[in-house]
């Protein structure tokens, strides 16, 4: 599909995140205002789909969709309505719209504005889903030949986190105080996390509800899934090593995650699936995939001192990932869990197979064993107060960009207990 032209002509710059092609969801604050609303990032603009819906601009029957502070609304619909919301957005902002004079005033500049959480996250799933990943770290923790568990080619293995601390890009993250073990110590100690880490991951956020005791076909789950965020998963890797057996991670992960502040649809994403790489294990029937489920999304990580120029990381590629969100969300329900609007998703961390396709410090450092080396010259294991870390993405067509927004943090000094 080639660049659909906009008569906001910056969203027909070929390197803009946001042409008419994306359309992705966000909501923010106006000056002067408390209350958020719901917009859509068009070019250097966003428009402000709320008040367009209080005009009756966008009338789609029924339920509100769009003036409720988020996007609950609108995922709470049936897919028929997301796509037709997404027409009438297409209708309003492309190149010779009729109402071009109406929507306009509906514009306001995306630099400088206060974006918040675009959904209401009502529960937060994590996977552990990329095969390069858990082979690091398995091979790190437990040796090059019981790198992977032995479920870990059959399951796509998850754990049940936080929808209260996650975050929308922006937020501060305060380095979390935990129950640490040193190496050779008889006793653990409580005090601030030495080894916080990022996690490169996407996002899926689930619209609409599966009744409790109701499993899900593949094909099924990925017709629930409204769209995709970037999702950096901040982790605690001394917190996270004391504390894992037998249950998974904990206060580990349970301080903060950041996503970005754009829902990238799955109707804007379409042009870029692929499948998942070969299975090395024959999956059992309720997992496999239909068609291709998995999205080509370019991501990398800049790391930026208090003060200094970001250095790039990581660059790697959501394609890498072993397991669809589709997939994932398949598994989640087959026991009967009840999925719901606004369930947030996160993939797993995203690692390629070269050292600099590493989607965590962890990797990239090997356990803090081989520091990196920043372009102002400084280094680092792990993060260090006041150094921002941001998740960047986009899939590439022809002559046009997808873009997620960045996904931003900076690391803020623990708080001192109480
Ligand atoms: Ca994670």
């Amino acid at each position: 599909m080639p660049l659909m032209q906009s008569w906001v002509e910056s969203a027909n710059d070929p390197n803009t995140p946001f042409p008419l092609n994306n359309l992705p969801y966000g909501a923010y604050v106006p000056d002067g205002d408390d209350l958020p609303r719901c917009c859509v990032a068009i070019g250097d603009y966003l428009f402000d789909a709320h008040e367009a819906e209080l005009d009756d601009v966008i009338a789609l029957g029924g339920l509100p969709v769009a003036c409720l502070g988020d996007w609950t609304g609108l995922m709470r619909r049936e897919p028929e309505i997301w796509a037709a919301f997404r027409s009438r957005m297409i209708e309003l902002l492309h190149d010779g719209a009729p109402e071009r004079e109406i929507a306009k005033t509906y514009l306001h500049p995306l630099e400088g504005a206060k974006l918040v959480m675009p959904v209401c996250v009502s529960e937060f799933t994590d996977f552990y889903a990329g095969k390069h990943h858990a082979t690091n770290v398995g091979t790190m923790f437990r040796g090059p030949d019981n790198a992977l568990p032995p479920n870990w080619l059959h399951i796509p293995i998850g754990y049940n986190g936080r929808a209260s601390s996650v975050v929308v890009s922006g937020t501060d993250i305060i380095r979390p105080n935990g129950q640490i073990k040193a190496p050779g110590a008889d006793m653990p100690s409580f005090g601030p996390s030495a080894r916080l880490d990022i996690e490169l991951e996407m996002g899926a956020i689930i619209g609409g509800t599966t009744p409790l005791g109701q499993p899900v076909t593949v094909r099924q789950a990925d017709d629930m899934i409204f769209g995709y965020v970037l999702l950096n998963d901040w982790s605690a890797r001394d917190i996270q090593a004391w504390e894992y057996q037998p249950l998974g991670p904990f206060q580990a992960k349970a301080f903060a995650t950041s996503i970005s502040p754009w829902i990238v649809t799955k109707a804007a994403l379409e042009p870029f699936r692929t499948s998942t790489p070969a299975r090395e294990k024959d999956l059992l029937p309720y997992l496999k995939e239909p068609g291709p489920m998995l999205y080509d999304i370019d991501l990398s990580v800049t790391m930026a001192p208090p003060g200094k120029p970001a250095t790039t990381i990581v660059r790697t590629n959501y394609k890498q990932m072993y397991y669809s969100a589709a997939q994932q969300v398949a598994h989640h329900a087959s026991s009967g869990c009840a999925m719901t609007t606004g369930d947030l998703i996160g993939s797993g961390t995203i690692s390629g197979p070269e050292k600099s396709e590493r989607g965590s410090l962890l990797e990239l450092t090997w356990g803090g064993q081989e520091p990196l080396t920043l372009d102002t010259g400084e280094t680092r294991t792990f993060i260090e107060d006041g150094d921002t870390l941001t998740l960047h993405g986009a899939a590439h067509g022809d002559g046009y960009r997808i873009g997620f927004g960045s996904c931003t943090g900076t690391v803020k000094p623990a708080r001192q207990f109480p």
